[in-house]
This record gives structure tokens, sequence and C-alpha cells, in this order.
């Protein structure tokens, strides 16, 4: 067989059905000898063997016996069935195996002879499948079985068969018109072209990491001899999958910092000072840690690609300001790129306090911003007279054009796609970009997601804050939530109630939103004023109901999950939260951190009414931690690493076989020899190849 399996089209091999090398070629994308042998299993089946005498209809068994005969059929009454029939003995029984094929190609002689040469009797095969009480044979039959053939050695006498009942079968992702059994038999087919395989990663690597060869571990995930035969070919497999991201992240990076013509940006000057002398506190370890590794970034010719994490009321803007005054003392212009209105004006109206006291002009842009000021704004930030903008979409959506961007600021980046963070940064001639967001995220899932960033985490609150007393709570304790509602309210706090429209295009869900909203107003709370929020209101409208809010007009704010993003109001106490299963771990998190913001202390009330052990365990999480790493983590391992990060995140890796919860350990090791060759990826041109078939990093990873 010539070596490039690449250029070998399925279609082409002899002894596989055409019929499924056209479907997969069609359905999956897999075209060719080498797609096959890298299109991996999702999972395996592991016999539990039962003896054919103790079957019991209507359950799923694997047994292994002797092959007494198998036999194909063609009724005549139908011109495209065709049944194939195995009947298997061990010493309990007989037992019928029967599978039905519903297409032509079946009847084809090439076909049917390949079968026949395959289940001859006396073999030995496993079969699984479910058990079926025939009314035709009057006995148990098994139905759309998998059978493999485990010992090709034809003994004539049938005694008890001895083999490894531990020898591992590979399940495939299917699709339409393709069964486990048709993709086994094409892989079984083509198999032995594995050696053939050329190994990209080189011998000392696989040395140091102690990974198999290439060809040997595609070989065993598609016929695992046994499961430790199996476990490494996994392990040198979800290496690859680690290794070749990682790679394309490094090479990305470094990419990046070749190019050097960022502006330098002083960590020292007259404004840094001034700010240190008005600020109203003293920084904690962490956030100096932090402004450390940004000025350090800023002072330098290569572009800062930086994102800080921190937990909600870490004091991740503080910090931004500080970068911000580095590039305004600097000549430079700098811009805040917010995901929602209420979280860029909250941002605006904090700054706008610091500036005014700094002499230097701020302006606000969103898409409620009228046109006369718009246009003012424009030709300011051409002038350059505007040295900071605040905004939202609305600065990469309009014509803005700035006179000297040299830094950009994006708050909860992860709500941004790719090529909206790309806009704003291309609005400046390589400017430093700084990068954050409050929703911690464990170090496997920022390493797959964010490999080409430098990381800083905010991993330490400001002195004085209480904890948040966090309890679930079900149905029948909600008078107690509402009593500690009223108590709040009667010491001249506030408290959020929010429900849960996950999306806030679900008219049902926004329907019950208004009418919870109003039996609160009328029936529960009729001494107070409650407000609403919800994402479907008009910005003026929204406006409207958080000003209210923060001047304690309304004393509760029934909203949906738009206060998440950062409506800052620190008299509020309470954050009760309704069908709170309905949430991820690092959402609610993020919701209780609306509260907890002043000096009082302050309540997280988990309404739930689901009784399952699964979600308590989970809301217990909550009630036990406010670490945000910690909860994420957990979020992680009880969900799907996707949905840590919400629906709108994007470029989570897909791996096939990796798991960023079990291969932590894998990934480590990968982002180690990732580094290690990254600085001479010209010597491995196979690396580089394969780096390019992977195809990691397209336009969907390029922040710059
Ligand atoms: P984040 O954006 O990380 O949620 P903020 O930057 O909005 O947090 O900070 C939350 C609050 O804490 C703000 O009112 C801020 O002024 C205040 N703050 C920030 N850093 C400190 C500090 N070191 N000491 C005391 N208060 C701080
Ligand atoms: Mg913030």
């Amino acid at each position: 067989m010539p070596k490039n399996l690449k250029l070998i089209p399925l279609v082409r091999v002899k002894g596989i059905n055409k019929d499924v090398a056209r479907k997969l070629a069609t359905k999956l994308e897999i075209k060719t000898v080498f797609d096959l042998l890298f299109y991996l299993p999702r999972d395996y089946i592991t016999y539990k063997r039962s003896k054919i005498g103790n079957l019991v209809a209507d359950t799923n068994a694997t047994v292994i016996g002797k092959l007494v005969s198998h036999d194909l059929t063609m009724p005549a009454r139908n011109p495209r069935l065709t049944i194939q029939t195995w009947k298997i003995k061990d010493s309990t029984g007989t037992i019928i195996c029967k599978r039905f094929y519903q297409n032509p190609y079946y009847r084809s002689p090439q076909w049917q002879n390949s079968q026949s040469e395959l289940y001859q009797p006396g073999v030995t095969v496993a079969v699984q499948g479910t058990i079926k009480e025939d009314s035709y044979y009057r006995a148990l039959v098994i139905t759309s079985p998998e059978v493999t053939i485990i010992d090709r050695r034809n003994k004539a006498q049938i005694q008890e068969v001895k083999c490894s009942s531990r020898k591992p079968i590979p399940i495939y992702s299917l699709t339409e018109g393709i069964d486990n059994q048709a993709i086994g038999e094409t892989m079984r087919q083509i198999l032995k072209a594995a050696k053939c395989l050329v190994d990209p990663i080189p011998q000392e690597i696989r040395e140091k990491y102690e990974l198999i060869k290439i060809n040997r571990a595609i070989a065993n995930i598609h016929s695992p001899k046994s499961a430790s035969a199996l476990s490494s070919a996994r392990r040198r497999l979800v290496f690859d999958e680690f290794f070749y991201l990682q790679l394309g992240f490094l090479k990305h990076r470094q990419q990046l910092r070749q190019v050097q013509n960022s502006a330098i940006l002083a960590p020292t000057g007259r404004l840094i000072d001034q700010f240190n002398e008005i600020k109203p506190f003293k920084f904690t370890n962490a956030q100096n840690r932090v402004i450390n590794d940004i000025l350090n970034d800023l002072h330098s010719t290569t572009a800062m690609n930086r994102l800080v994490q921190g937990d909600v009321g870490s004091g991740k803007t503080v910090v931004a300001v500080v970068a911000i005054l580095a590039a305004i003392q600097s000549g430079y212009q700098a811009a805040l790129m917010a995901p929602t209105e209420v979280l860029a004006e909250q941002h605006y109206r904090k700054l706008e306090i610091w500036f005014n006291m700094l002499h230097l002009p701020v302006e606000l842009l969103t898409g409620s911003t009228a046109l006369a000021k718009r246009r003012q704004i424009h030709a300011q930030l051409e002038t350059g007279e505007l040295p900071l903008l605040v905004g939202t979409h609305a600065l990469i959506q309009d014509p803005v054009n700035f006179k000297k961007l040299g830094l950009v600021v994006i708050d909860e980046q992860h709500r941004f796609g790719v090529h909206q963070r790309a806009r704003l940064v291309s609005k400046g001639k390589q400017p430093h970009v700084l990068t954050m967001t409050a929703t911690p995220i464990p170090r496997t899932l920022a390493l797959t997601l964010h490999g080409d960033l430098d990381v800083s985490q905010i991993d330490e609150l400001p002195p004085g804050r209480q904890p948040i007393k966090t309890t679930v709570l079900s149905e029948n304790r909600r008078r107690h939530a509402y009593d500690l509602i009223r108590r709040q309210i009667a010491q001249g706090r506030q408290a959020y109630i929010v429900l849960p429209l996950v999306e806030e295009s679900e008219t049902l869900d926004l329907r019950s939103a208004l009418q919870e909203h109003q039996r609160l107003k009328t029936s529960i709370f009729p001494e107070f004023k409650v407000g609403l929020l919800h994402g479907r209101m008009t910005s003026a409208e929204k406006d409207e109901a958080i000003s209210a809010f923060r001047d304690n007009q309304t004393q509760i704010l029934v909203s949906t999950t738009v206060v998440e993003v950062g409506v800052d109001v620190p008299n509020v106490t309470v954050m009760m939260i309704e069908n709170a299963e309905r949430f991820g771990l690092s959402q609610l998190h993020q919701l209780r951190g609306r509260v907890g913001r002043g000096c009082d202390r302050s309540y997280c009330l988990l309404m739930s009414s689901s009784t399952t052990t699964a979600t308590r365990q989970r809301l217990n999480v909550l009630e036990q931690s406010q670490d945000g790493f910690f909860i994420s983590e957990m979020d992680m391992r009880l969900r799907r690493p996707g949905e840590v990060l919400g629906t709108r995140q994007s470029g989570v890796a897909n791996f096939a076989l990796a798991s960023l919860v079990e291969d932590q350990e894998v990934l480590e090791l990968a982002r180690n020899a990732a580094e290690s060759i990254v600085g001479n990826l010209a010597n491995y041109p196979l690396l580089e190849a394969e780096l390019g078939r992977r195809g990691h990093l397209d336009s969907n990873h390029c922040p710059n």
C-alpha cells in the first residue's frame, strides 16, 4: 500500500461497501483511508457476559459462543429485504440472532460472499443486542445484534469458550443510514493500513512523555486487545488533541510577538501618581500584582494580549483604570467596551468621577446616544481631544475613528464574539489589549480557550467584604424568604428577585415574568414599591427602572438575568433567585455577586422545588463556597464545559476523546511539550503539516 493514506479514497478500497463509503463521505466528511483511521470511537462497550441458558426477554445482553450456522435469506415478496441469521451455541444452549437489511446492496454477491467468508461455522463470536421472544421460532432471539468475531480458529468440537471477555468494542458516532456494524466492518478492512502512518511527533517527545507511536495508537483505539492497550492508545490520542491545540496557540502568540509596532506606554507618570492620591482605598496585593503584569506589558512594542480574571467585586475596573491612565499619560487614547448598556453606563459613571478629579474628559457611546452628541464624540476622537471613550457595540458599529488608539479594554470579554473584538482592535495600530472577565474558569478550560493569551488572576477580594449567607430553599419555605426580604427592607435595605428567563425571546417565560411581577406587587409586597427589569424593555425603560432602584424609589427589583452583568447597587442585601436549578453554578455565583457590595450582611436565597439529589448537590456547592474558581471547577464537573461559559461563548475546542475534567494532567504535559518545541517548529515539517491539517486557530481564535 502506498504511504500517503490521505490520497486513497475509501470508495476505491477493495472489500468496502460502496454505499457505506459514499455515506461516510457525504454525511461525515470521511473520504479517505486516513480520514477513517482518525474517526475515533466515542465510547466502548466491554462485555458483561451472559450464558445463553440464563437469558431473559427484553433485556440487553452479550453472549459469547461458537457459531453453529450463518445464513442470508432474501424473501421473494420484498425485493429490498435481506435477513442475516446466526445460530450461536455455548455450553448452556443455543440462540438465534437476526439482522434485517433494507437495501439492495445487501443482495449483492460481493457483500454476501464477504459475510459467508467471515462467519464460518466454528468461529467464536461475541453477540450483543436485545433479547426478544420470537413468536415464529417460539424461542428467544437476539435482534439487531453487534456480532464480533473473537477467535477465528475453527475448532471442530464446541467446548466452553475460553477467551478474554474484557475486550472493549468501539462505538462510533453514527449518522442516518450508517450503523456501528457498518463502520466497524469498514474500519476492519482498512485497519492494517494504520501501520503506514508516519508519526509527526518526534521520538524525543514521545519518549519524554511516554507516548506510544501513532500507528499503534490508531490500531488499538479501533481494535483494542485489552483495556490497558486501549488506555495507552487513548492517552496518546488525547495528548495529540491537546498538543496541537496548544502548539497552534503558542505559534500564534509567537507570530504576534514578532510584530513590534505597538505604542510604548509609560508605567509611571503624572496621571497614575495623581490617581493613587485620589483613590479612596489601597490596592489589594492581587490588584498590585496584576497591575504590575499589565504595566510591564504596556511598556513594550509588542502588543499586550492579557486576560484578567477576577471574581465579581474583586476590583477589576480600577485595575483597568490604571492601564488607561498609562495610555493617556503617554499621549494615546483608550477605549473601553462593555457588552450591555447597563454595564457601559455604570463604568462610565465610575470613571467620570475619577476623570473629573483628574481633569480629563470621558464620553459614553451607546445605541441610545443622541445624534448630535454622537457627532461631537466622533469629532473629538478624530482630533484626539477625547482620551477615553466608554461604550457598547456602538464603538464598533459607528464610523468611529481614533487619532491614536493605544489601548483597548474589553469587559466581560466572553460575551463578545471574536470578530467584534477584532473590529475594535483594528481601530488602532496594534493597540494593547486588556480583556476582563468576572467568570473565572478552570485552568483546563482557560488553556484550551485562551491558550494564546497571558492570563492574570485577581484572586483576592478587597478587605471588609462579608461572606454572603447563601441558602437553598424549597417551595414550602417561600414564606421565610419573603419575611427576610420584609425585615431587610424595614432596615432600609433592598432586594432583587431574579426569574429564570434564560432566553429573553421566550415569550412564555416573559409572560410569566410579568405575571410574577404583578403578583409580588399586589399580593405579596403591597406595602413596598416593586420595580421590573427585563431584556425586552427599551433602554430608556431599563434606565428608568435601574435609576428608580438605585435611588431606592423602588425597594424590590424583579428582574430577569439582565442584572447579572454588573448592575451595582450597594444598598441591596438580598438576592432571591427563583427556579435556581435552571441556572448554572457560575451564573448563580455571578448573580449572587450583585449583593454584598456594601458593608452590611447580605443574603442569597436559592429557590428550588427540585428534589433530585443531583440538583441539591449542585446548589449546595454555592451554600458552601464563595470562591469563583472553585465553583466554576465544580460547574464544569457537573455540566459540560461549554455550558460553564454560557450560550454565547464560542470557540471551545471540540475534542473527540479528550475530557477537560478527566485529562487535566495530559493537558499540562501537552502544553509543556508544545512550549518546548514551538521555538524551533521549522525543524519539524511533519508537525507543521499536521498542525495545518488540524486547522486549529483559524479565524476563530484571533483576538488581534
Ligand atoms: P469588578 O469589576 O471586579 O466586579 P469593581 O472594579 O467594580 O469590581 O470593584 C467593586 C467595588 O470595589 C468598586 O466599588 C470599587 O471601587 C471597590 N474597590 C476596588 N478595589 C478596591 C480595594 N482595593 N479596596 C476597597 N475597595 C475597592
Ligand atoms: Mg466589573
